[in-house]
């Protein structure tokens, strides 16, 4: 018997049987995101605590009671999830925090956290016999749509625009996409990407309209449950461009609670670079309505005019008890360094941003000392060395003898 109740529309409440509908409410249009609504009793019976104290594969897969495939035979052996999450001790200082946890998304095999969302995407192309597939993306969700694709034989067609950081293009070239560079922004490469999906008949990976990846990332959630041994954190710091990843982990903690995992929820707290902020701006005016802005923002992950998955983002923030939070590019640089060189976990700007969003937070008194909160890293920092760059500063060149050294070191 499937997992899968129905897919419930986020706009109008619509619901609709999987096998009806593909990607989002044929009555809402692109706005009509769908839910993926599982039949948690008969998942309750499977997925308990013991379930998991007993399960040794280490990977996202260890939650696949709670991921909706009908069959197992596009799990590829590449490895998603099961990310460290460390508890920070050397940080009290700038987030006024005894401790926190940082869970290392980073470390997934193309360095980011849409790898979870990837492994599902490519697994579910595999049980719909779709092997072409497609996305837009700023550059994460695209590398990590190719290497799991390319793990699968699974043919593929990258848009991104031309501002991607050089390693993650080189990512999508090595793992064998076909890519397009638009010239244009993130916003016009996902029109190109859907009208190209609608005209090759491609499956899309877009995790903006395929309901199906948000079930990949919200194991990150399921996660840090499990590695807190089963104690919900109180506050989940998240970045967020889209509102995919954000939607995901609230989906992810929910479920958990309704399976029993756990027996609270955390609040959700979404941080954006101020430049680049539709849904903070959204969230202030209490309205699901977002105003188009051009993005301008180091953070090439979260740069968004319009947030593709803005309601699920809203909702995670506003059902949990949480709020939105905004940073400059400048917080965003310091707190790479920060967290680099106190914790040796080296993310790329994006991946930092909800690191910079937990030192705001503490700048504007929102945050208790004893409280349990999490930061997600979602990107490793080599993915775009220009922007460490400005961070790191520069070494030092000298001659091949000690002369020079001595001087440098007795400075
Ligand atoms: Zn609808």
């Amino acid at each position: 018997m499937s997992k899968v109740l129905k897919l419930k529309c986020v706009k109008c409440g619509r619901e609709y049987d999987p096998a009806q509908v593909l990607y989002t409410c044929p009555e809402c249009g692109i706005e009509g995101i769908l839910d993926v609504v599982l039949d948690y009793d008969q998942i309750k019976k499977e997925l308990t605590r013991d379930y998991l104290k007993k399960n040794t594969d280490y990977s996202l897969w260890r939650y696949l009671p709670a991921i909706p495939l009908e069959d197992t035979k596009g799990i590829q052996p590449l490895q998603a999830g099961w990310t460290p999450l460390y508890n920070i001790k050397t940080l009290s200082k700038e987030t006024g925090l005894e401790s926190f946890f940082l869970k290392d998304d980073s470390r997934n095999p193309t360095a980011s956290l849409k790898d979870r969302a990837s492994a599902v995407g490519v697994a579910k192309a595999y049980e719909l016999g779709r092997f072409v597939m497609c996305t837009a993306s700023t550059g994460n969700a695209a590398s990590s749509l190719s290497g799991f694709a390319a793990s699968a034989g699974i043919k593929t067609y990258i848009f991104v625009p031309e501002t991607a950081p050089e390693a993650k293009v080189t990512q999508l070239l090595i793992y064998g996409s076909n890519v397009f560079l638009v010239k244009g922004t993130y916003d016009e490469a996902v029109e190109l990407c859907f009208k190209a999906a609608d005209e090759f008949g491609w499956y899309n990976r877009s995790c903006a309209i395929n309901p199906y990846l948000l079930e990949g990332k919200k194991t990150v959630a399921y996660e840090i449950c499990e590695q807190l041994r089963f104690q919900a954190p109180d506050i989940a710091v998240v970045a967020v461009g889209d509102g995919c990843s954000i939607g995901g982990v609230w989906k992810g903690f929910k479920e958990c609670f309704t399976l029993g995992l756990i027996d609270k929820f955390p609040k959700i707290v979404g941080v954006q670079a101020e430049k680049s902020n539709p849904v903070t701006r959204a969230f202030e005016k209490n309205t699901y309505e977002f105003e188009y802005r051009v993005p301008e923002t180091i953070a090439d992950s979260i740069s968004v005019g319009i947030p593709r998955n803005g309601i699920k983002a809203l909702n995670a923030v506003h059902e949990s008890g949480g709020y939105m939070v905004d940073v400059s590019d400048e917080e965003i640089l310091t707190a790479m360094k920060i967290l680099a060189q106190k914790t040796g976990v080296f993310g790329e700007p994006a991946g930092v941003t909800s690191f910079a969003g937990i030192i705001k937070m503490n700048e504007l008194g929102l945050l208790k000392g004893d409280e349990k909160v999490v930061s997600i890293v979602s990107g490793s920092g080599l993915k775009d060395i220009k922007s460490a760059m400005k961070a790191a500063g520069k070494a030092n060149l000298v001659e091949p003898n000690l002369t020079e050294v001595r001087k440098i070191i007795n400075n």
